[in-house]
């Protein structure tokens, strides 16, 4: 007997998650691990959420609510923007999934994403047949939208932009986005991947998603309750689009994907301004101080939008990588995703980041 694998498939590489804390400390025999490797939030959840999912414990023998209702209802009037706009997935891993599935089609469609950028938008095309177009980041790691616009064909049905950008923390300017924008043609939809929006959001110059899906633009803008409101393990995101996109995931998705202890969470980390106001203050700090530092010793940390930072080092950073690892600090090595010199350490407490800046000195020092 042969069965057959679909070809895209076998173009895929399985996902290498961040090492888990409970991992490392096996396997290395050590007591203290700071895990700097998924842009977890350092603070843990709201006590909000966790209040709320102890609650909806007690019902988990009920299927959640297909519909999410209770949360759409709060995320409407939180971002003043009718339910019909409204995307809720099991994590926004999911919607970008999904998103593949409901708009490509053929094996000539083609998507167009950065490199480096979410590995996620790779695995979206590939089970979809059609071809994936990589334009690399200019020089300053941001996303080249002039050439990304020179790769927009008649067959391009997506373009991903990550803003700010998964691994090297940049954001597009409003003013780039627009004219980048107003130029593509009507077949394109646009998915502005907003995961770090938390943390950029201030910035007058970072455009919003939900701005052009009010204003009837081919524009899918996607969040997260994984980041700053610090929920990753129960996996729930969102999302905002046309109607046209937002019935078709409803159509394509599982009718439980969003389990109901997610959805309690949610809806209560939402309402819980003060642990993201924390979260977001705690790594603007932060990350001032871990770039400085990394400036002092003559890394070159590329200025952050996101609640990591990118650095390139003057030297390989799998070995760097490995180094810290065995000290007990997990970060992210970037040489899959072609940047062989760089490592990506997302911003912790101020604790942590202390341990992380003792041990990355001595490991440079060496
Ligand atoms: C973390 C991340 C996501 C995934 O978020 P989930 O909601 O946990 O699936 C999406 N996009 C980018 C760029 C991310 O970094």
């Amino acid at each position: 007997m042969t069965i057959s694998i679909r070809p895209n498939v076998k173009l895929m590489e399985p996902y290498q998650p961040g090492k888990p804390i409970s991992e490392v400390k096996r396997e290395l025999g050590l007591d203290r691990v700071v895990k700097l490797a998924s842009n977890e939030n350092p603070f843990g959840p709201s006590p909000k959420a966790v209040e709320a999912v102890r609650k909806a414990a007690l019902e988990m023998h009920l299927y959640p609510d297909g519909a999410a209702y209770s949360l759409r209802q709060a995320l409407s009037k939180k971002f003043d923007v009718p339910t019909s706009h409204l995307l809720v997935g099991n994590g926004s891993d999911e919607l970008i999934h999904l998103l593949g599935l409901v708009l490509l089609d053929k094996p000539t469609d083609e998507v167009v994403i950065g490199d480096p950028s979410f590995v996620r938008y790779d695995a979206a095309a590939n089970l979809a047949p059609c071809r994936l177009v990589k334009v690399p980041l200019d020089g300053t790691f941001t996303h080249d939208l002039a050439a990304m616009r020179g790769a927009v064909t008649t067959d391009t049905k997506i373009v991903f932009v990550c803003n700010p950008n998964n691994p090297t923390g940049t954001i597009v300017t409003k003013t780039d986005f627009e004219a980048f924008l107003n130029d593509l043609p009507g077949h394109v939809a646009v998915v502005l991947d907003e995961a770090y929006y938390e943390f950029a959001c201030s910035n007058p110059e970072y455009p919003k998603s939900l701005d052009y899906v009010k204003a009837g633009r081919n524009v899918i803008g996607l969040r997260t309750f994984s980041k700053a409101y610090g929920l990753a393990g129960i996996r729930i995101g969102y999302g905002f689009a046309p109607e046209v996109v937002v019935d078709a995931v409803n159509r394509a998705r599982e009718p439980f994907d969003v389990n109901s202890l997610a959805q309690a969470a949610a809806e209560a980390a939402l309402g819980d301004k003060e642990h993201v106001a924390k979260t977001v203050e705690n790594n603007r700090a932060e990350a001032e101080r871990i770039s400085r530092a990394l400036a002092d010793w003559g890394m070159k940390p590329v200025p952050t939008s996101a609640n990591f930072v990118f650095v390139q080092l003057d030297r390989p950073g799998k070995p760097v990588f490995q180094q810290l690892l065995k000290m007990g600090v997990i970060v992210r090595a970037t040489d899959e995703m072609g940047q062989p010199n760089c490592i990506r350490i997302s911003i912790g407490t101020h604790e942590e980041n202390s341990f992380l800046l003792d041990c990355l000195k001595e490991v440079l020092e060496k």
